[in-house]
């Protein structure tokens, strides 16, 4: 197995408990770091809601993923979880976590189990692609690569947001030259630039704003967001990432629309905002008659002007509808998670690639993006599983199998 994420040690864990001879490989002195990153503001391992909508999430790539998911559900991910000693609940959205919210009590318990099954952890060894007889290579720190012996190989290399962590992405080179098809890695789940007044950047980057929606080419996403000196983060612009990132392919800009009040009809907000505003500042009666905070109303300035339209119905227009252009996507490194990968087209039912006979593939290195909600580690986990039980049936099919003495056909 290449690369200690969730994918890959799931893997490797349903391998060992098989009976079968594991070694894990990663180039990062320790395993699971975007995992452990993951939990650092609540790990969110899955999501409650019905399974139907579950599997939606996952878009075009929901027919390839279903039977993995059925085979390895949410519910029996959170079975792994409590089997582990790690229970966890649903919080009010239906996000599902471990009670202790991080990962690390998790990653402990779980490296404790991979140790009682054999299965060795080799770290600061870089996967290398394969060498023209077809040998899996790897390399420790500052040494050259070295073909490793393997009947089977799970490649679970991750994908490329947040590189310091482990998943650079620098496995997709070695793969197109095997022949292995290889979207590019885009960023997913990311926030955007939007080129905000000085004024907003130095006084609100960092502020929230609670209960919007965004809307995105005619989809509406409701939730939070937060903004940031070079733009807008959170999760309804996460949501709408995918639907940003494309339209930015297509055109320099686009048009998205704030509504800061989307639990109020224009007609409820304009008869809010008829209230006598008195002494009050603008900020204090938007505050009290619409329920807007400072960094909502700095917002309407930034698009309406100083100072702001008095008529009531007007303004209530402008807090129902923010238009706002975004003018890139912050870059792949700083994403939650990242679209392309390996093409499926270049994958078989049970995760093995078709170019290279005994390599498998698993997790965020697939050619799949979801949303934040615990949809992308439930993907990992669940692709692991799948690619564990395909490595299974190929060693069960092939006793003499060896991946590197298939790849050199
Ligand atoms: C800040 C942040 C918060 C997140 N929060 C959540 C969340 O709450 N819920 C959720 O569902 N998802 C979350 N995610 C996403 C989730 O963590 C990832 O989707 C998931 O970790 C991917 O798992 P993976 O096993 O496919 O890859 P990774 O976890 O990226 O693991 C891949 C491993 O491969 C190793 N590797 C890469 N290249 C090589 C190489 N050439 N040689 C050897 N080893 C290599 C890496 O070092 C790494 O250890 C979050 C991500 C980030 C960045």
């Amino acid at each position: 197995v290449v690369g200690a994420g969730p994918a890959g040690l799931i893997a490797a864990e349903v391998l060992g408990r098989h009976g079968v001879d594991v070694t894990v490989y990663d180039r990062m002195p320790s395993v699971g770091r975007k995992f452990l990153m993951a939990g650092r503001g609540g790990l969110n391992l899955t999501h409650s809601e019905p399974i139907e909508r579950f599997l939606d999430r996952y878009g075009d790539a929901r027919g390839r993923l279903t039977p993995a998911i059925d085979a390895f559900s949410p519910a029996d991910l959170r079975a792994w979880c409590h089997d582990l000693g790690i229970e966890t609940f649903v919080g009010s959205s239906g996000r599902v976590f471990p009670t202790t919210m991080k990962a690390s009590p998790l990653l402990r318990a779980w490296l404790k189990r991979l140790e009682s099954f054999g299965v060795r952890i080799m770290l600061r060894s870089r996967f290398h692609g394969f060498n023209p007889a077809g040998h899996l290579l790897i390399a420790g720190e500052g040494e050259a690569p070295q073909a490793v012996p393997a009947r089977s190989v799970l490649l679970a290399l991750g994908g490329a947001s947040w590189p310091k962590l482990g998943s650079d992405g620098r496995w997709a080179g070695d793969l197109i030259r095997q022949g292995v098809p290889v979207y590019p890695l885009l960023p997913a789940n990311c926030g955007v630039e939007i080129a905000w007044s000085d004024f907003l950047r130095e006084r609100h980057a960092g502020q929230p704003l609670k209960r919007i929606a965004l809307t995105v080419a005619g989809r509406t996403v409701r939730g939070e967001a937060m903004v940031t000196a070079e733009g807008l983060e959170g999760g309804v612009v996460y949501a709408q990432s995918a639907a940003i990132r494309d339209a930015l392919a297509r055109s320099a800009s686009v048009r998205i629309t704030l509504d800061l009040r989307p639990d109020l009809t224009e007609r409820e907000l304009y008869l809010h905002l008829l209230r006598p505003r008195g002494r009050a500042s603008l900020v204090n009666h938007l505050r009290k008659t619409a329920g807007l905070p400072p960094v909502s109303v700095a917002l309407l300035h930034e698009v309406g002007g100083t100072p702001l339209p008095s008529d009531p119905m007007m303004l209530a227009g402008l807090i129902k509808s923010v238009p706002l252009t975004v003018t890139g996507h912050r870059p792949i490194e700083r994403a939650i998670s990242s679209a392309g990968g390996v093409a499926w087209e270049g994958v078989d039912a049970h995760f093995m690639l078709r170019a290279l006979p005994g390599v498998f593939v698993a997790g965020e290195m697939l050619d799949w993006e979801a949303p934040t909600g615990g949809y992308l580690l439930q993907g990992c986990f669940s692709t692991g599983v799948a690619a564990a039980h395909g490595i299974l049936r190929w060693l069960a099919q092939e006793p003499s199998a060896s991946a590197s003495a298939a790849l050199v056909k």
